[in-house]
Parts: C-alpha cells; sequence; structure tokens
C-alpha cells in the first residue's frame, strides 16, 4: 500500500500522503479483530463502518438485530419479549427504524408486543396475512395506537440506505393462509461484498418459489429456515444459497426436535459452520463489507 519513492524533498503534499497512510494503518491495526481481511480488502465500505447482526438466543423462536451505520432494524422477537427490550437497551437502542414481523405465529411476533411498547418503532414490514390470535391482534392494535407505518411486502421490494447497506425482500410473491409458515418474509441483506439471507419458518414451498423467481440468493450467511426443521433447507434452496456459514435459532430440548438430524447431516456433508443459538446463546456477525467475524456468547 505504501509504496517507497525515490524523492529529494519532503513537500506539504507528501506529509498529507503519509499522514492518511499512518492513519490507514492506525484503522486496519484497531481491527485486529479483522486481521486476517488484508489491506486489499479495504474499500469504500469499510470506510462506511461496520455492520453487525445479532442472533439474539430467545429459546425457540427467532430474534435478529441488525445494526447499521445509519439503521437500527430488528427482525421478529420471539416469545420472550423483555430479553429482546433488555439486550437491545444493553446495545444502547434508543429507536428502530424498521421492524419486519416474518409472518404471524407468536414465536416471531408474540415478543414484538414488550418491544413496540418500550421502543418507539418508525416502520413495520408485515406479510399482510390475517391470523385470529389474540397475540397477533394485539401487535396489529399496537402498530396502529403508536403510529407505526404499517408496510405490507411483497417479493421485489428494495430499499437502498445511504451507509452502503441494501434490504432486498425476496418472498412472499402471493402469501396464502393454508401454511403462514411460508408467508414468511425472507430478505437479503447486502454490504459490500457480504450478504445475509433471513429466511423466517419459509419451508420448501416457499423455498421453491425463491428458486424459481430468479434472484440472485447466494449469501454468506444463512439463518436456517424454521428453526431448523427438515421441512427447510432444501437441497436445491441450499444449493443455490451455497452459504460459508448457517445460524440456527432455537431452544434448548424444544418439543419440535429443532433442528432435525436430517438438516444438520446435510450442513456437515456440505461442510458448511454451523451456529446455533441453543448451545451457543447469543450470535453476532460482524462485518466490515469485505470479510466477516462470529462471536458467541457461551463456550
Ligand atoms: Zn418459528
Amino acid at each position: 500500500m505504501a509504496r517507497r519513492k525515490k524523492q529529494n524533498r519532503i513537500t506539504l503534499t507528501t506529509v498529507i500522503i503519509l499522514l492518511v497512510i499512518l492513519a490507514l494503518y492506525q484503522l486496519l491495526d484497531t481491527n485486529d479483530f479483522f486481521s486476517d481481511s488484508g489491506q486489499d480488502t479495504l474499500n469504500v465500505n469499510t470506510q462506511n463502518g461496520f455492520v453487525e447482526v445479532h442472533f439474539i438466543d430467545v429459546g425457540q423462536g427467532d430474534s435478529i438485530y441488525i445494526k447499521t451505520p445509519t439503521q437500527d432494524i430488528l427482525i421478529d422477537a420471539g416469545e420472550r419479549g423483555d430479553t429482546v427490550v433488555e439486550y437491545l437497551n444493553s446495545q444502547n437502542v434508543e429507536d428502530l427504524e424498521l421492524v419486519i414481523g416474518t409472518h404471524p405465529h407468536t414465536d416471531h411476533i408474540g415478543g414484538l408486543i414488550n418491544v413496540f411498547e418500550e421502543i418507539p418503532v418508525k416502520e413495520v414490514m408485515d406479510p399482510g396475512i390475517v391470523h385470529t390470535s389474540k397475540t397477533f391482534e394485539e401487535y396489529l392494535a399496537l402498530i396502529e395506537e403508536k403510529n407505526m407505518i404499517f408496510t405490507v411486502v411483497r417479493a421485489g421490494t428494495k430499499r437502498t440506505y445511504d451507509d452502503g447497506v441494501v434490504l432486498e425482500i425476496l418472498s412472499p410473491a402471493n402469501p396464502s393462509e393454508e401454511n403462514l409458515n411460508d408467508a414468511s418474509i425472507v430478505a437479503k441483506l447486502n454490504y459490500g461484498e457480504i450478504s445475509f439471507l433471513f429466511t423466517g419458518d419459509a419451508e420448501t414451498t416457499s423455498e421453491k418459489e425463491v428458486l424459481r423467481s430468479g434472484y440472485q440468493i447466494k449469501s454468506n450467511v444463512l439463518k436456517a429456515g424454521h428453526h431448523g426443521s427438515a421441512t427447510s433447507t432444501s437441497d436445491d434452496f441450499l444449493k443455490a444459497v451455497s452459504p460459508e456459514t448457517v445460524i440456527i435459532m432455537c431452544g434448548t430440548d424444544n418439543s419440535y426436535g429443532h433442528p432435525h438430524k436430517e438438516t444438520l447431516e446435510k450442513l456437515e456433508k456440505a461442510d458448511i459452520d454451523v451456529y446455533r443459538t441453543d448451545l451457543l446463546g447469543t450470535i453476532i456477525v460482524e462485518t466490515n463489507g469485505a470479510d466477516y467475524d462470529i462471536k458467541y456468547e457461551k463456550n
């Protein structure tokens, strides 16, 4: 990076250039968290800051907090809303620009009731499928009461943020009430060269639909659909996503037997690194847009 040049006298320009180079080296040094990323990976996104994806341990359920340089986004809040509120407080989250309620099941939106009561939310994305549970009614009532923007999203919606983060909605296209899991909002987040795929509880039907749509779904990190159930992460879908890392969100000794043995065997066979919230607690993936690192709560 710093190429030595033969120069007889030091000009002001040279001094400034040297100072900039020094500052960049110090920046790289302090980020020894990403020590293997190399200097050539320092790109525009790195200078914009880091994106953190926190897979919060909420037992059996999903809750994912995404911190970008400009946005605070939450996907689901499990059933343990108190845990999520406490966690967001510990991360100094004062408000959320966006909340995605992937689908109306309580292990996804149940905890959002506490979140809505405690933390100001600007907008909620929802698949717009009616569910008759009391939890879902309460969730809708709070969205209205607190004047949040309620956006029913469909595949093809794309948000591009000033910090370089791009959020794409890949599903649902035509959701039905027949299988609420397949109505799950599937979202892809891109930051520089690193991408994450969040699948809610999407099962094989939804996965097939995403594959047919022809979206670019290859991602570095995949949140396994439906807590690692064998009804998700179909062979073709896994092949197309081709993740290096899979995160499974489920509770210890849950009654569904998640994650299913078939899924774990499939991931092992494909030589994919698996991180599970039931074994590791909260899992944090941090990226500079060029490389990423994973930390977790329990050893
Ligand atoms: Zn679920």
